[in-house]
């Protein structure tokens, strides 16, 4: 457990090997990270699926209250899916792909590296008829998960005195 926060936090600062503290050290530094900012941490960086509901519940909790908590849920369930395995499935997030010898820009994400998700995934992934009526509040949870994983790192880099 302790190897994979550690191992969290060099892949979440974009780390050196050879500019890794102990994973111990790197645990008392998730301390005293906002509660979404270290979930979402475990999440994604250390796959730790246990961290997955807490997430859920507590970014659903974080959105406007327009819609009931179950709906909010699965908002969030589905921002978080989407932000954990977002790489372009055609490039595999590498932005670019073979043409014959030729690198070219990928077709799928223009070169970014991420998957656009359509409405018509987040349909069946969130199990409603028309995800596209939904739109607004998955992309609102997005923001409220990037601000959270960039705070997060800007709190560690800090607590481990960081430049
Ligand atoms: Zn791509």
């Amino acid at each position: 457990m302790r190897e994979a926060i550690g191992t969290a936090f060099n892949k979440g600062l974009g780390d050196s090997p050879e500019r890794q503290e102990a994973p111990v050290t790197k645990i008392g530094a998730l301390a005293a990270v906002p509660r979404l900012g270290a979930l979402c941490y475990r999440l994604k960086y250390a796959n730790d699926a246990r961290a997955f509901a807490p997430c859920v519940l507590l970014l659903a909790k974080k959105l406007p209250r327009k819609v009931g908590i179950g709906m909010r849920k699965r908002i969030a369930e589905c921002a978080l899916k989407e932000w954990v395995a977002d790489g372009c499935r055609a490039c595999l997030g590498a932005g670019v792909t073979m043409f014959g010898a030729r690198k070219v820009v990928c077709d799928m994400c223009q070169g970014t590296g991420k998957h656009r998700h359509s409405d018509w995934e987040r349909s069946r992934a969130m199990k409603v008829p028309d995800a596209g009526k939904w739109a607004k509040l998955i992309g609102e949870a997005h923001r409220i998960i990037v601000g959270a994983d960039g705070m997060t790192g800007m709190v560690v880099r800090f607590q481990l005195e960081r430049p």
